[in-house]
């Protein structure tokens, strides 16, 4: 078994990753890519518990792009986290949520829901801040009796207190991924299908030229048709297969790690097979060539 979509203290998981890998060896599975929304701080801990659980553990980022109904993620896989065009970008989103926190935090105030910003950073332990923090103190300060209700009351789009997040374009996201070595690939397409499937078949065939690697086909919302839909785009399409469950600790509990409901476990063929894509795109040929170069041998 494996999940290639799990998210982390880090963001907006409610494990950290250590607590993570323990649960996936206890689980079974064998690989799991630790996919935080816009960071990578909590990769280097995964690896290293992997290492000392028998998990393997593959770098991984999910990042939102702008798209003009609704929610267009991507994932990046063997992602290089210390990539500077990566790191950069990615502090400059941490700074943008920040920033939102604050105006969505300004919106409650207006509704006489008092929330301070240190409330909520304690509810992301360190790790970048999204709104399942927020509702979760709306929760634990009985504003509300659960987070959903504190999504349905003011935070989710249309809502009082909501505050759009800051989204780059679908092609800077493949490009940020590509310049750091990773695979890019769309996340739970089923998000971009609301418009009958035409829709996420122009997406592909726009990406195509800009570096799409992959679609995330095995979903835990996703229908039977759907997955069949999806598999038959990336075939058609020669994306590679992906699969995950978008694992959120306590934070989205009706998810259970490594599980899609109705379907038999994901497959760690899919970890090979992205492996292989993986090492056909960095060589062999002069960019690997030049990136086994030891840093500063150049004049
Ligand atoms: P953010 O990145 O701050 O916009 O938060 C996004 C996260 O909030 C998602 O990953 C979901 O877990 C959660 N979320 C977004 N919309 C809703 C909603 N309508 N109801 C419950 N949870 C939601
Ligand atoms: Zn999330
Ligand atoms: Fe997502
Ligand atoms: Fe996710």
């Amino acid at each position: 078994m494996i999940d290639l979509h799990v998210h982390t203290t880090a963001s907006d998981g409610t494990l950290s990753p250590t607590a993570l890998v323990g649960l996936a060896a206890q689980k079974g599975v064998t690989a799991l890519a630790i996919t935080d929304h816009d960071t990578l701080e909590g990769v280097e801990e995964g690896i290293a518990a992997g290492a000392v659980k028998g998990v393997e553990v593959i770098a991984g980022v999910e990042m939102s792009a702008r798209w003009k109904r609704g929610i267009f993620h991507i994932l990046g896989y063997f992602i290089r986290t210390d990539c500077p065009a990566l790191v950069a970008a990615l502090e400059r989103l941490k700074r943008a949520r920040e920033e939102r926190t604050h105006k969505i935090l300004a919106n409650l105030r207006d509704l006489e829901v008092h929330v301070s910003p240190e409330e909520v950073n304690a509810q992301a332990s360190g790790g970048v801040t999204g709104r399942p923090h927020i509702a979760r103190v709306l929760a634990l300060k009985r504003y509300v009796s659960t987070m959903q209700e504190a999504f349905d009351r003011y935070l989710r789009s249309g809502r009082p207190a909501y505050v759009e997040k800051k989204k780059l374009e679908p092609v800077e996201i493949l490009n940020l991924i590509s310049e750091a070595g990773g695979l890019p690939v769309i996340a739970h397409p089923h998000t971009l299908v609301e418009d009958g499937l035409t829709a996420l078949e122009v997406i592909i065939q726009d990406l195509l030229p800009h570096g799409l690697q992959g679609l995330e086909v095995y979903y835990p919302k996703h229908t039977p048709e759907q997955t069949e839909r999806f598999l038959e785009y990336a075939r058609r399409y020669d994306l590679v297969v992906t699969g995950g469950t978008d694992f959120h600790g306590a934070n989205k509990p009706e998810v259970e790690l490594g599980v899609i409901p109705g379907r038999a476990p994901i497959s760690p063929v899919l970890v090979e097979k992205l492996k292989e894509r993986h090492a056909r795109l960095a060589g062999p040929g002069p960019a690997a060539a030049t990136t086994d170069q030891p840093r500063g041998a150049l004049p």
